[in-house]
């Protein structure tokens, strides 16, 4: 199983240790086109977002966002909706209006973070790619030299890097499940509030009072994955036993 931000084009693989030319600025024709491509969020940029709008996440995800299944491992993810001309919903007239708080893709473009899972031994694999085909995108092969520590340190994606390796471990477990479990929509819906929407989920069985909803967001990423790491298992022991 791969795991990447960006479930459309995310360009080629390149080695750990180039560097590559890249400038964004206000001004430039290219303004929010890339701002146009699916943008998948993780539960780190979902707490991240919705804390921003204080919302909840049951209200932030039907306001903002779509919900999917993947159709080959049967893991549910969450795009960024899209407006009627094709941009993202958070595109204002000078740029995100949701900067500070923008997802993990958002802050890695023109790069994307590709993680694979060895089969045999379980180890993961990071591979970073970067995108070369956006000729509409004026930034690429422009402006200051980076190497990829360098940009992603600029873009701040150290907490978001730690968050999502954690995520992580929640849909490479749970591909580990029998298709047929991993197809099983009541399962799907369980992960699904498990996962993303846990403002929700903490609220339905909150009442267990041993669950005290942490207010940090890396802290609460550590109990989402616990809660669903749990979840998958107790799903794998009640459906295999049917
Ligand atoms: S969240 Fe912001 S940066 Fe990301 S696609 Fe939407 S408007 Fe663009
Ligand atoms: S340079 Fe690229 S990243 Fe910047 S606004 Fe234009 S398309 Fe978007």
């Amino acid at each position: 199983m791969t795991w990447h931000e960006n479930i459309e084009d995310f360009g080629k693989e390149i080695a750990p240790d180039s560097t590559f030319r890249f400038e964004c600025r206000p001004g430039l024709s290219c303004f929010g086109m890339c701002c146009s491509t699916e943008i998948t969020l993780t539960p780190y940029d979902i707490a991240r977002m919705r804390g921003h709008l204080s919302m909840d996440t049951g209200a932030f995800l039907s306001t903002y966002c779509e919900t999917y299944i993947d159709p080959l491992t049967g893991f549910p993810f969450v795009v960024l909706k899209r407006r009627e001309d094709g941009r993202c919903v958070f595109l204002g007239n000078h740029g995100c209006n949701l900067y500070e708080s923008r997802p993990s893709c958002c802050r890695n473009y023109p790069l994307a973070r590709v993680i694979d899972e060895d089969g045999k031994t379980g180890k993961r694999l990071i591979k970073y790619c970067l995108q070369q085909e956006a000729t509409y995108c004026e930034g690429l092969g422009r402006g200051p030299d980076w190497t990829i520590g360098g940009y992603c340190e600029m873009n701040g994606l150290g907490p978001y890097e730690k968050a999502n390796d954690l995520f992580l471990d929640i849909p490479f477990t749970f591909n580990r499940l029998p298709y047929s479990v991993r197809q099983d929509r009541e399962v799907q819906s369980m992960v699904f509030e498990a996962v993303f929407n846990f403002d929700r989920f903490f609220e339905k069985y909150g009442r267990l009072p041993r669950i005290a909803v942490p207010k940090d967001n890396h802290e609460l990423i550590v109990l989402v994955r616990s809660i669903a790491l749990n979840l998958i298992k107790k799903i794998a022991h009640l459906k295999l036993k049917d």
